[in-house]
């Protein structure tokens, strides 16, 4: 039986977080044994936030090499910028014309973002690029973080307006969460998503050197009160840092409660500190040392763009003759 498919990607927007390991590149990993996979830099999906044309460049080949680091292996996953493979943007633009402009101004995500880069119509399309990304490669899974479901049910939508439309063509991918870690939140903000575009204080990088891990977590906000008690609701600050020790311990919450019963908070960000430094080295090290080698990191990226665009390629043929382009 033909394995199944997975796809997803990571906007090169700025430092990789701990929220975009645990909650999408994490799966990334795991998934590549089992399934087929193409996993991407969105890199257009990154100019919907106004980068800096030398920084988005430099973004992108430090993403490869930080999915190389967490363990993308390019001899099973097919890993690529998402602009090299052009067809993903003309089934974008298909996909716009049969998108109820209404749908796209309810996103969170939109109406999050316009606030702070002003309404952009890239920042309104984003979902209907996303949705040709994924739909392209026919995918029956997508692995991300809780904050991306809105625009996955709305790639469904799409996925199944199409094929009313046009005959049956795409599959309704299923999004893959992580139970645990799907939505982990800011370090100084804890009752919204940890996010790149946040500003550093709100995130830990995989890339941060183990003073500044210290620094944020020591200063990470927490709740009055001194319990460390997994309570979302009352301790949003406590919660998250509980269920981010968790994910990287492997162990439960229930224990680490027991195990910091009548402890205080300092004691367990400082453990916690640690924990993360620890973990977080390895790929750290592997990281600095892949970007010694551009030139290898962009052959990666070369060889992965000409094998999506493959697949690309034969699902557009049968696109454009369902629509009558040919
Ligand atoms: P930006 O603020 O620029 O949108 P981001 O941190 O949201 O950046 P993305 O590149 O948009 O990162 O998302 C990459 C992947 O990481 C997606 O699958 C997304 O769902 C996941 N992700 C992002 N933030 C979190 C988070 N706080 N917790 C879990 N998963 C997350
Ligand atoms: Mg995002």
């Amino acid at each position: 039986m033909a394995k199944e498919i997975a796809v997803s990607g990571v906007q090169p927007s700025g430092d990789i977080h701990i929220g975009n390991y645990l909650g999408a590149i994490k799966q990334f990993v795991e998934l590549q044994d089992k399934y087929k996979t193409f996993f991407f830099i969105v890199d257009l999906h990154a100019l919907t936030e106004s980068p800096d044309p030398k920084k988005l460049r430099e973004q992108i080949i430090n993403l490869a090499a930080l999915y190389l680091a967490c363990g993308l292996d390019p001899k099973k996953t097919t890993l690529f910028i998402q602009s090299h493979v052009p067809a993903h943007v003309e089934l974008g633009w298909i996909l716009n014309t049969i998108t109820p402009l209404g749908e796209l101004q309810r996103m969170t995500q939109f109406k999050d973002k316009a606030e702070k880069h002003g309404v952009l119509a890239g920042l309104l399309n984003y979902p209907t690029l996303m949705a040709a990304d994924i739909l392209i490669y026919n995918p029956d899974v997508v692995p991300v973080g809780e904050d991306q479901v809105q625009h996955l049910e709305l790639t469904r939508a799409l996925a199944r307006k199409f094929n009313s439309q046009y005959g049956n063509t795409f599959r309704e991918p299923k999004a893959l969460l992580r139970k645990d870690v799907a939505r982990v939140m800011g370090l100084d903000d804890p009752t919204k998503k940890m996010s790149k575009s946040a500003g550093p204080n709100n995130y830990i990088a995989l890339t941060d050197e183990p003073d500044v891990i210290r620094k944020k977590i020591k200063t990470a906000v927490t709740d009055s009160g001194s319990e460390i008690k997994y309570d979302p609701q009352n301790k949003a600050g406590i919660s998250n840092l509980l269920s981010i020790y968790s994910a990287f311990s492997g162990e439960s919450i229930a224990s680490l409660e027991k195990k910091y019963a009548g402890k205080n908070y300092g004691i367990f960000k400082s453990d916690l500190a640690e924990l993360l430094v620890q973990k977080l080295s390895h790929i750290h090290e592997k990281y600095k040392s892949l970007l010694k080698n551009k030139k290898s990191l962009m052959k990666i990226l070369d060889v992965g763009a000409k094998s999506a665009s493959k697949v690309a390629e034969k699902t557009m043929e049968e696109v454009r003759k369902k629509i009558g382009l040919i």
